[in-house]
Protein backbone atom coordinates (compact mmCIF):
# COMPACT_ATOMS: atom_id res chain seq x y z
CA UNK A 1 0.00 0.00 0.00
CA UNK A 2 2.68 2.13 0.76
CA UNK A 3 4.33 1.68 -3.04
CA UNK A 4 2.18 4.84 -4.80
CA UNK A 5 3.01 7.07 -1.58
CA UNK A 6 6.69 5.92 -2.54
CA UNK A 7 6.62 7.14 -5.93
CA UNK A 8 4.95 10.02 -5.53
CA UNK A 9 7.95 11.05 -2.44
CA UNK A 10 10.63 9.85 -4.84
CA UNK A 11 9.28 12.41 -7.71
CA UNK A 12 8.97 15.34 -5.17
CA UNK A 13 12.58 15.56 -4.14
CA UNK A 14 11.54 18.92 -2.19
CA UNK A 15 8.81 16.77 0.14
CA UNK A 16 10.17 16.01 3.17
CA UNK A 17 6.98 13.47 4.69
CA UNK A 18 4.88 11.82 2.58
CA UNK A 19 1.97 9.92 4.39
CA UNK A 20 -1.63 9.30 5.21
CA UNK A 21 -4.15 9.77 7.81
CA UNK A 22 -7.17 8.55 9.17
CA UNK A 23 -9.65 10.52 10.81
CA UNK A 24 -11.08 9.91 14.06
CA UNK A 25 -13.28 11.33 16.71
CA UNK A 26 -11.73 15.08 16.70
CA UNK A 27 -8.05 13.65 15.58
CA UNK A 28 -6.37 12.58 12.87
CA UNK A 29 -4.09 9.65 13.06
CA UNK A 30 -0.83 8.22 10.89
CA UNK A 31 -1.31 4.98 8.39
CA UNK A 32 1.03 5.11 5.93
CA UNK A 33 4.26 6.72 5.78
CA UNK A 34 7.06 6.84 3.43
CA UNK A 35 9.41 7.13 6.08
CA UNK A 36 8.87 3.44 7.42
CA UNK A 37 10.65 2.21 4.39
CA UNK A 38 13.80 2.41 6.18
CA UNK A 39 16.25 2.66 3.37
CA UNK A 40 14.40 5.62 2.37
CA UNK A 41 14.12 7.30 5.68
CA UNK A 42 17.63 6.88 6.05
CA UNK A 43 18.47 8.52 2.52
CA UNK A 44 16.37 11.33 2.82
CA UNK A 45 17.14 11.88 6.94
CA UNK A 46 13.19 11.06 8.63
CA UNK A 47 11.51 10.11 11.48
CA UNK A 48 8.85 7.51 10.46
CA UNK A 49 5.81 7.88 12.26
CA UNK A 50 3.92 5.04 13.58
CA UNK A 51 1.03 2.91 12.36
CA UNK A 52 -2.36 4.68 14.39
CA UNK A 53 0.32 6.90 15.97
CA UNK A 54 -2.08 10.23 17.10
CA UNK A 55 -1.36 13.58 15.49
CA UNK A 56 -0.95 16.10 18.13
CA UNK A 57 -2.14 19.40 16.37
CA UNK A 58 -0.69 22.53 19.03
CA UNK A 59 -2.84 24.57 20.49
CA UNK A 60 -2.06 27.70 18.47
CA UNK A 61 -2.66 26.79 15.27
CA UNK A 62 -6.36 25.23 16.41
CA UNK A 63 -8.59 25.19 13.34
CA UNK A 64 -11.17 23.17 11.51
CA UNK A 65 -9.10 21.48 8.94
CA UNK A 66 -10.56 17.58 10.21
CA UNK A 67 -14.05 19.13 9.67
CA UNK A 68 -12.88 20.53 5.99
CA UNK A 69 -10.75 16.96 4.92
CA UNK A 70 -13.84 15.70 6.08
CA UNK A 71 -16.21 16.81 4.10
CA UNK A 72 -14.02 16.64 0.57
CA UNK A 73 -11.76 19.47 0.43
CA UNK A 74 -8.55 19.98 0.21
CA UNK A 75 -6.58 21.70 3.36
CA UNK A 76 -3.23 23.17 3.36
CA UNK A 77 -2.12 24.98 6.41
CA UNK A 78 -2.48 29.01 6.37
CA UNK A 79 1.47 28.97 6.96
CA UNK A 80 4.33 27.05 8.40
CA UNK A 81 3.27 24.87 11.74
CA UNK A 82 5.68 23.09 14.34
CA UNK A 83 4.85 19.76 15.34
CA UNK A 84 6.80 16.81 16.50
CA UNK A 85 8.56 16.34 13.60
CA UNK A 86 9.82 19.69 12.59
CA UNK A 87 8.40 22.77 11.03
CA UNK A 88 6.13 22.41 8.28
CA UNK A 89 4.00 23.68 5.47
CA UNK A 90 1.86 21.06 4.65
CA UNK A 91 -1.25 20.12 2.18
CA UNK A 92 -3.69 17.57 2.52
CA UNK A 93 -5.79 15.96 0.19
CA UNK A 94 -9.06 13.92 1.29
CA UNK A 95 -8.92 10.04 0.02
CA UNK A 96 -12.66 8.67 -0.66
CA UNK A 97 -13.65 4.77 -0.67
CA UNK A 98 -15.39 3.84 -3.44
CA UNK A 99 -18.89 4.74 -1.85
CA UNK A 100 -17.71 8.46 -2.16
CA UNK A 101 -17.30 8.66 1.66
CA UNK A 102 -13.65 10.31 3.08
CA UNK A 103 -11.70 7.68 4.33
CA UNK A 104 -8.71 9.55 5.48
CA UNK A 105 -6.01 12.01 3.45
CA UNK A 106 -2.70 12.15 1.89
CA UNK A 107 -0.41 14.88 3.52
CA UNK A 108 2.84 16.29 1.98
CA UNK A 109 4.88 18.07 4.62
CA UNK A 110 7.50 21.02 3.26
CA UNK A 111 10.05 21.89 5.45
CA UNK A 112 10.57 25.37 6.51
CA UNK A 113 14.53 25.28 6.31
CA UNK A 114 14.47 24.45 2.90
CA UNK A 115 11.82 27.05 2.35
CA UNK A 116 14.26 29.40 3.66
CA UNK A 117 17.13 28.09 1.81
CA UNK A 118 15.34 28.55 -1.61
CA UNK A 119 13.83 31.60 -0.59
CA UNK A 120 17.27 33.58 0.23
CA UNK A 121 18.74 32.12 -3.24
CA UNK A 122 15.54 33.45 -4.78
CA UNK A 123 16.27 36.56 -3.19
CA UNK A 124 19.74 37.24 -4.25
CA UNK A 125 18.82 36.25 -7.59
CA UNK A 126 16.16 39.20 -7.75
CA UNK A 127 18.25 41.75 -6.26
CA UNK A 128 20.37 40.83 -9.81
CA UNK A 129 18.02 40.82 -12.20
CA UNK A 130 16.73 44.18 -14.27
CA UNK A 131 13.35 42.27 -14.74
CA UNK A 132 10.91 40.34 -13.56
CA UNK A 133 10.96 38.26 -16.92
CA UNK A 134 15.07 37.93 -16.51
CA UNK A 135 13.78 36.94 -12.79
CA UNK A 136 11.94 34.44 -14.34
CA UNK A 137 14.09 33.00 -17.07
CA UNK A 138 16.52 32.75 -14.70
CA UNK A 139 14.65 31.16 -12.34
CA UNK A 140 13.20 28.58 -15.53
CA UNK A 141 17.03 28.34 -16.29
CA UNK A 142 18.05 27.23 -13.09
CA UNK A 143 15.43 24.78 -12.50
CA UNK A 144 16.41 22.95 -16.12
CA UNK A 145 19.74 23.65 -15.30
CA UNK A 146 19.53 21.38 -12.51
CA UNK A 147 17.51 19.01 -13.62
CA UNK A 148 19.56 18.45 -16.86
CA UNK A 149 22.61 18.59 -14.32
CA UNK A 150 21.22 15.79 -11.84
CA UNK A 151 20.30 14.19 -15.17
CA UNK A 152 24.12 14.26 -16.36
CA UNK A 153 25.56 13.21 -13.52
CA UNK A 154 23.46 9.95 -13.17
CA UNK A 155 24.34 9.19 -16.76
CA UNK A 156 28.34 9.76 -16.20
CA UNK A 157 27.58 7.78 -13.13
CA UNK A 158 25.90 4.99 -15.14
CA UNK A 159 28.16 5.53 -18.17
CA UNK A 160 31.21 5.30 -15.96
CA UNK A 161 30.75 2.24 -14.12
CA UNK A 162 29.32 0.36 -17.12
CA UNK A 163 33.51 0.86 -18.47
CA UNK A 164 34.80 -0.12 -14.92
CA UNK A 165 35.82 -3.43 -13.28
CA UNK A 166 34.50 -2.71 -9.61
CA UNK A 167 36.76 -4.96 -7.89
CA UNK A 168 40.38 -3.26 -9.52
CA UNK A 169 38.88 0.42 -10.29
CA UNK A 170 40.67 -0.77 -14.08
CA UNK A 171 38.89 -0.24 -17.30
CA UNK A 172 36.61 -3.79 -18.30
CA UNK A 173 36.85 -5.13 -21.28
CA UNK A 174 33.93 -2.40 -22.68
CA UNK A 175 36.00 0.41 -21.29
CA UNK A 176 39.28 -0.68 -22.67
CA UNK A 177 37.72 -0.98 -26.03
CA UNK A 178 36.00 2.36 -25.76
CA UNK A 179 40.11 3.59 -24.75
CA UNK A 180 41.51 1.53 -27.58
CA UNK A 181 39.26 2.74 -30.31
CA UNK A 182 39.94 6.29 -29.45
CA UNK A 183 44.27 5.44 -30.09
CA UNK A 184 43.20 2.77 -32.62
CA UNK A 185 45.09 3.00 -36.20
CA UNK A 186 45.96 6.77 -37.75
CA UNK A 187 49.37 6.60 -36.88
CA UNK A 188 52.44 5.02 -39.10
CA UNK A 189 53.44 3.97 -35.37
CA UNK A 190 52.64 0.45 -34.21
CA UNK A 191 51.27 -0.49 -31.13
CA UNK A 192 51.69 -3.73 -28.69
CA UNK A 193 49.09 -5.60 -27.34
CA UNK A 194 49.81 -7.87 -24.01
CA UNK A 195 47.46 -10.55 -22.59
CA UNK A 196 48.28 -11.28 -19.04
CA UNK A 197 46.59 -14.01 -17.55
CA UNK A 198 47.91 -15.58 -13.93
CA UNK A 199 48.65 -19.05 -13.74
CA UNK A 200 47.04 -21.67 -11.89
CA UNK A 201 44.99 -19.01 -10.76
CA UNK A 202 41.95 -21.69 -10.12
CA UNK A 203 44.39 -23.47 -7.65
CA UNK A 204 44.88 -20.53 -5.76
CA UNK A 205 41.33 -19.79 -5.38
CA UNK A 206 40.85 -23.61 -4.44
CA UNK A 207 43.49 -23.82 -1.91
CA UNK A 208 43.94 -20.35 -0.52
CA UNK A 209 39.70 -19.24 -0.98
CA UNK A 210 38.15 -16.86 -3.30
CA UNK A 211 39.07 -13.71 -0.92
CA UNK A 212 42.47 -14.12 -1.10
CA UNK A 213 41.66 -14.92 -5.05
CA UNK A 214 40.77 -10.89 -5.32
CA UNK A 215 43.53 -9.52 -3.08
CA UNK A 216 45.81 -10.90 -5.70
CA UNK A 217 43.87 -9.93 -8.71
CA UNK A 218 43.57 -6.26 -7.03
CA UNK A 219 47.75 -6.79 -6.63
CA UNK A 220 48.31 -7.71 -10.28
CA UNK A 221 46.46 -4.59 -11.61
CA UNK A 222 48.45 -2.71 -9.55
CA UNK A 223 51.90 -3.84 -10.50
CA UNK A 224 50.61 -3.49 -14.19
CA UNK A 225 49.03 -0.19 -13.73
CA UNK A 226 52.53 0.72 -12.23
CA UNK A 227 54.37 -0.98 -14.94
CA UNK A 228 53.48 0.83 -18.00
CA UNK A 229 53.41 4.29 -19.63
CA UNK A 230 51.00 7.07 -18.79
CA UNK A 231 49.49 7.30 -21.51
CA UNK A 232 49.34 3.40 -22.20
CA UNK A 233 46.10 1.01 -20.96
CA UNK A 234 45.99 -1.52 -18.45
CA UNK A 235 42.67 -2.91 -18.13
CA UNK A 236 40.84 -6.34 -16.74
CA UNK A 237 39.05 -8.22 -19.69
CA UNK A 238 37.35 -10.26 -17.16
CA UNK A 239 38.61 -13.24 -14.89
CA UNK A 240 42.32 -13.55 -14.55
CA UNK A 241 42.82 -11.90 -17.61
CA UNK A 242 44.44 -8.65 -18.21
CA UNK A 243 45.31 -6.42 -21.16
CA UNK A 244 47.65 -3.78 -21.97
CA UNK A 245 47.72 -1.77 -24.84
CA UNK A 246 51.05 0.20 -25.41
CA UNK A 247 50.86 2.52 -27.80
CA UNK A 248 53.86 3.34 -30.15
CA UNK A 249 55.62 0.40 -29.08
CA UNK A 250 57.32 -2.23 -31.14
CA UNK A 251 58.68 -5.63 -30.66
CA UNK A 252 61.21 -5.05 -28.64
CA UNK A 253 59.62 -2.59 -26.49
CA UNK A 254 56.82 -4.69 -26.17
CA UNK A 255 58.93 -7.58 -25.06
CA UNK A 256 60.49 -4.88 -22.78
CA UNK A 257 57.26 -4.08 -20.91
CA UNK A 258 56.91 -7.92 -20.70
CA UNK A 259 59.85 -8.58 -19.03
CA UNK A 260 59.22 -5.67 -16.81
CA UNK A 261 55.80 -6.75 -16.05
CA UNK A 262 56.94 -10.59 -15.34
CA UNK A 263 59.63 -9.11 -12.75
CA UNK A 264 57.05 -6.58 -11.29
CA UNK A 265 55.16 -9.94 -10.87
CA UNK A 266 57.82 -11.64 -8.83
CA UNK A 267 58.52 -8.65 -6.57
CA UNK A 268 53.93 -8.08 -5.96
CA UNK A 269 53.29 -8.14 -1.92
CA UNK A 270 50.08 -10.55 -2.17
CA UNK A 271 49.25 -13.13 0.45
CA UNK A 272 49.98 -15.51 -1.71
CA UNK A 273 53.15 -15.64 -4.41
CA UNK A 274 52.10 -16.35 -7.85
CA UNK A 275 53.24 -15.73 -11.70
CA UNK A 276 51.88 -14.60 -14.56
CA UNK A 277 52.24 -15.96 -18.29
CA UNK A 278 52.09 -12.83 -20.92
CA UNK A 279 51.05 -13.07 -24.84
CA UNK A 280 52.48 -9.98 -26.99
CA UNK A 281 50.86 -8.96 -30.30
CA UNK A 282 52.64 -6.02 -32.32
CA UNK A 283 50.47 -4.04 -35.21
CA UNK A 284 51.69 -1.60 -37.38
CA UNK A 285 49.67 1.55 -37.88
CA UNK A 286 45.99 1.51 -39.22
CA UNK A 287 46.60 -2.14 -40.75
CA UNK A 288 44.53 -4.66 -39.69
CA UNK A 289 42.36 -4.77 -36.87
CA UNK A 290 41.79 -4.77 -33.38
CA UNK A 291 40.07 -8.10 -33.19
CA UNK A 292 43.18 -9.47 -35.18
CA UNK A 293 45.71 -8.23 -33.00
CA UNK A 294 43.76 -9.62 -29.87
CA UNK A 295 43.74 -12.90 -31.36
CA UNK A 296 47.15 -12.89 -32.52
CA UNK A 297 48.35 -12.04 -28.60
CA UNK A 298 45.97 -15.09 -27.22
CA UNK A 299 48.21 -17.20 -29.80
CA UNK A 300 51.17 -15.92 -27.96
CA UNK A 301 50.06 -16.38 -24.02
CA UNK A 302 48.93 -20.17 -25.48
CA UNK A 303 52.39 -20.68 -26.54
CA UNK A 304 53.57 -19.04 -23.51
CA UNK A 305 51.23 -21.10 -21.21
CA UNK A 306 52.66 -24.19 -22.99
CA UNK A 307 56.06 -23.05 -22.53
CA UNK A 308 56.02 -23.47 -18.74
CA UNK A 309 54.19 -20.57 -17.73
CA UNK A 310 55.97 -17.11 -15.88
CA UNK A 311 57.41 -16.03 -19.77
CA UNK A 312 56.13 -14.57 -22.35
CA UNK A 313 55.76 -15.65 -26.21
CA UNK A 314 55.61 -13.02 -28.90
CA UNK A 315 52.73 -13.76 -31.81
CA UNK A 316 55.14 -14.50 -35.24
CA UNK A 317 58.30 -15.13 -33.09
CA UNK A 318 59.41 -18.74 -32.86
P1 LIG B 1 46.01 -21.09 -16.41
O1 LIG B 1 47.38 -21.03 -15.85
O2 LIG B 1 45.92 -22.03 -17.56
O3 LIG B 1 45.47 -19.72 -16.75
O4 LIG B 1 45.11 -21.71 -15.27
P2 LIG B 1 44.01 -21.00 -14.43
O5 LIG B 1 43.72 -21.83 -13.24
O6 LIG B 1 44.38 -19.59 -14.15
O7 LIG B 1 42.80 -21.11 -15.42
P3 LIG B 1 41.80 -20.01 -15.82
O8 LIG B 1 42.52 -18.81 -16.31
O9 LIG B 1 40.81 -20.62 -16.74
O10 LIG B 1 41.08 -19.70 -14.42
C1 LIG B 1 40.50 -18.52 -14.17
C2 LIG B 1 39.87 -18.61 -12.81
O11 LIG B 1 39.61 -17.31 -12.33
C3 LIG B 1 38.55 -19.31 -12.80
C4 LIG B 1 37.66 -18.45 -11.92
O12 LIG B 1 37.17 -19.20 -10.85
C5 LIG B 1 38.58 -17.39 -11.39
N1 LIG B 1 37.97 -16.09 -11.28
C6 LIG B 1 37.33 -15.41 -12.26
N2 LIG B 1 36.93 -14.19 -11.79
C7 LIG B 1 37.33 -14.12 -10.50
C8 LIG B 1 37.20 -13.11 -9.48
O13 LIG B 1 36.64 -12.03 -9.67
N3 LIG B 1 37.73 -13.38 -8.27
C9 LIG B 1 38.37 -14.54 -8.02
N4 LIG B 1 38.88 -14.74 -6.80
N5 LIG B 1 38.48 -15.51 -8.95
C10 LIG B 1 37.98 -15.31 -10.17
MG1 LIG C 1 44.66 -18.16 -15.64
Amino acid sequence: AREPLMRLHETLPEAFYVYTMGIGEGYAFFVLDTAQDEEFAHRRNLRASAYMEHYVQREQYMDDWLERLAAGETYVTPGFQQDDYGMFLSGHAPVFDSYGVVSGFVGVDFDLDYYLAQDARFRRIEKASAAAALLLSLLLGFLYARRDYAHRVELDHHYHSSMQDPLTGLPNRRGAMAAIKERWGGSEQSHAVLLVDIDNFKQINDSAGHQVGDAVLRALAAALTASVRPGDITARLGGDEFLIFARSCDRAGAEHIAQRLLAAVRMVQAPVPFTVSVGCSITRGAGGSFDQQYRQADEALYRAKNGGRDCFAVHGAA
